[in-house]
C-alpha cells in the first residue's frame, strides 16, 4: 500500500491560520501587536528572498514587519547596535538574523546578542541550553514544524523509535531533543555513523537532514513508518530540458513511499511549514512577553 502523503502547504496554511486568529486576539482584547524584525546583512539573492518571504507572510498574519536591510561591508559593533535597540524596542517581539552572515562577522556573536526571549529561531545558546534540558524555550522553526506534523499525523510519539539523520545545530539536533522530549527513542546518525540503513529499518520516525539528494530509499524504510525529509537539493533534470533544475529531498520520495506509512514531499513538505512556524514563534514569544495565555498547537 502507497504512503499517505503529509501536505507540509495546507498544514502550514492551517498553522498560518491559528497564528492570525491568536494575533487577532491579542489586538482585540490586549492592544497589542506583534513585531517580527528581520535584519538582513548583505545581498545574498537566496536570503533576499527568504527575507521578502518573510515579511510578507508576517503581514498577512496581521503582525508588524520591520525589515533592516544592511550593507555587507557592515561592521560588527553597528550590527551588534542594531540587534541592541531591537532588544529593547517593546514593539519587536521576535528578532531574526538572517544567516549566513558575510565572513568577517562573528554567527555566534551576532546570534547571542539577541535577547533569548526574541530569539525567534532558538538558536541562541540559552535556547538551546534550555531545550536540551526540557525546559520551554524557542524552538527552532524547521524542527518545531516537523514535530508539528509528526505530532498531527501521528498523535502521541511516546515509546516510538525515531532516527533522526543529521546532526547540525539547526536541524538535526534541536529536532532530536523535541523527539524526546515527546519520549520517543532517538538516535542520531551522521557521516561516520556504521549501518546507517539497518537503524532506519528498526525505525518507527526517519527524519532526513543530510543535504544529500535521494540519500535514504526505500531499502531503509520499515513498512509503514512515518518519514520526514527536511532536505532541499537542487539536482540537474535533463527530463524537463537541457539546462533544467529541480528540488529533491534527502529522501528517494518514489520508492520510500513504496514502504513508509507516511512521508512528507519535497517540495511541499518541510518547506512552507518553516515560516510559518518562524510566525507561531513570534506570536508565542509576543504572549510570553506580556505574561499572557500561549497559542494552543503553535509550540513544542
Ligand atoms: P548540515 O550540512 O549542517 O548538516 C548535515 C548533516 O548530515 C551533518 O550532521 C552530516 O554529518 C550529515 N551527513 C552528511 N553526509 C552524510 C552521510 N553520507 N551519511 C549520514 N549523514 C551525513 O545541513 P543542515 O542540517 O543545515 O541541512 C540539512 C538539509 O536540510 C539540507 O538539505 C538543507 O538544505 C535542508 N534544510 C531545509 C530546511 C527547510 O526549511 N526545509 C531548513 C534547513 C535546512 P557530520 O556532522 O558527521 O558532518
Amino acid at each position: 500500500m502507497g504512503a499517505s502523503i503529509i501536505d507540509g502547504k495546507a498544514f502550514a496554511a492551517t498553522v498560518r491560520e491559528k497564528v492570525a486568529t491568536h494575533v487577532a486576539r491579542l489586538k482585540a482584547d490586549h492592544g497589542i501587536t506583534p513585531g517580527l524584525a528581520v535584519v538582513l546583512v548583505g545581498e545574498d539573492p537566496a536570503s533576499e528572498v527568504y527575507v521578502r518571504n518573510k515579511g510578507k507572510q508576517t503581514i498577512e498574519v496581521g503582525m508588524n514587519s520591520y525589515e533592516h536591510k544592511l550593507d555587507a561591508t557592515t561592521g560588527q559593533e553597528d550590527l551588534l547596535a542594531l540587534i541592541d535597540k531591537l532588544n529593547n524596542d517593546p514593539a519587536v517581539h521576535g528578532i531574526l538574523c538572517q544567516l549566513p552572515l558575510p565572513d568577517h562577522l562573528d554567527e555566534d556573536l551576532v546570534i547571542n546578542a539577541i535577547a533569548p526571549e526574541k530569539d525567534v529561531d532558538g538558536f541562541h545558546i540559552s535556547n538551546v541550553g534550555l531545550l536540551g534540558t526540557g525546559q520551554k524555550s524557542m524552538v527552532p522553526c524547521t524542527p518545531l514544524g516537523c514535530l508539528m506534523m509528526l505530532r498531527d499525523h501521528l498523535g502521541s510519539l511516546s515509546g516510538m523509535n525515531a532516527v533522526v539523520i543529521g546532526r547540525s545545530n539547526i536541524v538535526g539536533k534541536p529536532m532530536a531533543n523535541l523527539l524526546l522530549k515527546d519520549s520517543c527513542t532517538v538516535t542520531i546518525a551522521h557521516s561516520r555513523t556504521k549501518d546507517i540503513e539497518a537503524l532506519c529499518r528498526g525505525a518507527d520516525i526517519v527524519v532526513a537532514a543530510v543535504g544529500r539528494p535521494e540519500m535514504v530509499n526505500g531499502d531503509w524504510i520499515r513498512e509503514g513508518a512515518t518519514v520526514i525529509d527536511v532536505g532541499i537539493n537542487r539536482i540537474p533534470a535533463p527530463e524537463k530540458g537541457e539546462g533544467k533544475m529541480k528540488l529533491v529531498g534527502d529522501v528517494d520520495f518514489a520508492s520510500a513511499a513504496a514502504k513508509a506509512g507516511a512521508i512528507t514531499p519535497v517540495p511541499g513538505g518541510v518547506g512552507p511549514m518553516t515560516i510559518a512556524c518562524l510566525l507561531a514563534n513570534t506570536v508565542t514569544a509576543c504572549s510570553r512577553a506580556n505574561g499572557l495565555e500561549e497559542p494552543e498547537g503553535l509550540t513544542a
